[in-house]
């Protein structure tokens, strides 16, 4: 199946902040796929913090090279196959890249149900729905009366998790940029409080909104915000770090937080990192429960979704600059 196929390529690395000349459109054909490979139309194209921080560096996977299509994951529907037990039309999940059309081996591609709406495949049903769920309750070991505190509240990850920790009892207390973010979460995403970073003084914030210490604060941060946060953990909190996106973009991270070691000992508190996927044997059990919440409103799904694959690279640079309101994503087609 011949035919046209737009892709976006990672021109350069960025040296300081990313931008969108980092990135270039170009034309490509469409591939046929060989024997033991599914042909994909990308449908929905996932934006993540991380696709920056896979620009610094290798982390838990290998670092992006200049000059190739940006890597990047997507739901896509199977137009051909030629791989055993994939079936033309079927929706799967695939690290597919910025482009319109991809060729890629059958057991590289995870099949996933045709839900409505699709994109829940990518938010509440995806990585940043799973990462929620188990940040927040298998490594915050979240309680009923825990204050917590979460940061990026407003972003994918930040908005399940904040639900799920009201659903379990907790009083949550989001950390967001800016006053329109902050206005939406505890009005729409059912927050007790929304501290706004972006207008300073934020440990007199805190103070005021969390006056007897934070049981569980929520990292997806890093940097300053949690240097401000680790001085008002109340005694035994956990600190659960699930990702660091101050210090993806721009130049490298300054040494810190600091103050660390002194206040885990004297407040005996208990700092986890994990990445989502150490969890996947517990993948099925947390995606019914997160179906049972949506299915019975208890968790809403606020996704922000942007067409065509040109403004892949606006996108992106928008959220790392804070414009999304819960998930980002692009359509394709
Ligand atoms: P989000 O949808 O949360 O978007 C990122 C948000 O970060 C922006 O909207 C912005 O919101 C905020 N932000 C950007 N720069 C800063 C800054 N300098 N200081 C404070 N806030 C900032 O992204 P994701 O949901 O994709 O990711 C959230 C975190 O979760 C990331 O750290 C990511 O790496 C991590 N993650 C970890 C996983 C794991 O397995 N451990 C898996 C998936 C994600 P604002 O308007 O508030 O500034």
């Amino acid at each position: 199946m011949s035919g046209p196929n737009r892709q976006i390529l990672l021109k350069s690395l960025p040296e300081g902040q990313l931008s969108t000349s980092n990135f270039q459109l170009v034309d490509g054909e469409r591939p046929t796929p060989d024997d033991g490979e599914v042909l994909l139309r990308n449908l929905y194209i996932t934006l993540d913090a991380s696709n920056r921080a896979w620009m610094q560096g290798a982390t838990y996977r290998a670092a992006l090279t200049a000059g190739e299509v940006m890597y990047g994951r997507a739901l896509a529907e199977v137009v051909e196959s030629r791989a055993e037990g994939i079936e033309a039309g079927e929706i799967v999940y695939a690290e597919s890249g910025w482009r319109e059309w991809a060729s890629m081996p059958g057991r590289l591609v995870q099949k996933r149900p045709n839900t409505h709406p699709l994109s829940h495949q990518l938010s509440v049903y995806g990585i940043s729905g799973l990462t929620a769920y188990f940040g927040m309750i298998h490594v915050g070991k979240q309680q009923p009366g825990d204050w917590v505190v979460i940061s990026a509240a407003g972003g994918a990850v930040g908005t399940i998790a904040g639900q799920i920790a009201q659903i379990g009892g907790a009083r949550v207390i989001g950390i967001a940029g800016g006053p329109e973010k902050c206005a939406w979460l505890t009005r729409e995403m059912g927050y007790h409080r929304a501290l706004d970073y972006k207008a300073g003084n934020l440990r007199d914030q805190l103070r005021e909104a969390c006056p007897e210490g934070i049981n569980l604060y929520f990292d997806n941060v890093g940097g300053e915000i949690l240097e401000t946060c680790l001085p008002q953990m109340a005694n035994n909190g956990r600190i659960v770090c699930c990702g660091s996106v101050s210090t993806y973009d721009g130049a490298p991270p300054p040494a810190g937080p600091r103050g660390v070691p002194g206040l885990l000992v004297t407040k005996r508190l208990i700092m986890s990192g994990f990445i989502v996927t150490d969890f996947n044997a517990g993948r099925d059990r947390a995606l019914a429960e997160l179906r049972g919440w949506v299915e019975s409103g208890r968790i809403k799904v606020p996704e922000d979704i942007i067409d065509g694959l040109e403004n892949l690279p606006a996108a992106l640079v928008g959220l790392l600059a804070g414009e999304n309101f819960g998930k980002r994503m692009v359509k394709v087609a």
